[in-house]
């Protein structure tokens, strides 16, 4: 399924994924990079060490989830938008779920989009915290969403509706 369509089944996002007690402690990042490409921009944008993938440029990015402030750096540096920040220490129902976007128009802060799966199908309404928009050519906007904590493994991009 993965070689065919580059969508990764629910075990490999899993896989991914800090320990839910990482998660309920504060923001951590979740890096989804899962095929060996010559790429290393989270390992260099990251200044706590947090994420190596070591002397081959090839290495699939390891994180280390009791170094990472969830500071969302690494998943705004990311060309392959393989980055996001999740924080379950919010709310015991919800999750606040960090994500690159790159669509126009941007969402803004109170907004009610769409959430989306890894194969964009529309899976809940989700409300819109924060949107960070560097205003940098090597940067990625971030949208932070909460979520429902049952879609916490699901959710991975949001549509806004038209302007
Ligand atoms: S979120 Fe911040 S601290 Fe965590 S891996 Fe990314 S850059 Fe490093
Ligand atoms: S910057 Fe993104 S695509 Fe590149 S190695 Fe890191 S996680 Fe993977």
């Amino acid at each position: 399924m993965f070689e065919k369509t580059g969508i990764p089944s629910e075990e490999m996002i899993r896989e991914k994924f800090p320990p839910i007690e990482r998660i309920n402690k504060g923001p951590v990042a979740v890096v989804e990079c899962y095929k060996e490409i010559p790429c290393n921009p989270c390992e260099t944008a990251c200044r706590f060490s947090a994420i190596t993938i070591g002397e081959d440029i090839n290495n699939i990015p390891v994180l280390n989830e009791d170094n990472c402030t969830g500071c969302a750096i690494c998943l705004s540096k990311c060309p392959g938008l393989a980055i996001m920040v999740v924080d379950g220490s919010k709310s015991d129902t919800t999750v606040q779920v960090k994500l690159p976007y790159e669509f126009l128009p941007l969402p803004s802060a109170g907004e009610t989009v769409k959430g989306l799966d890894r194969e964009g199908k529309i899976i809940a309404d989700v409300k819109v915290l924060q949107v960070q928009n560097p205003k940098s050519f090597d940067r990625t906007p971030v949208v932070t969403i909460e979520a429902d904590r049952s879609i916490m493994y699901k959710i991975r991009n949001i549509r806004t509706e038209a302007k």
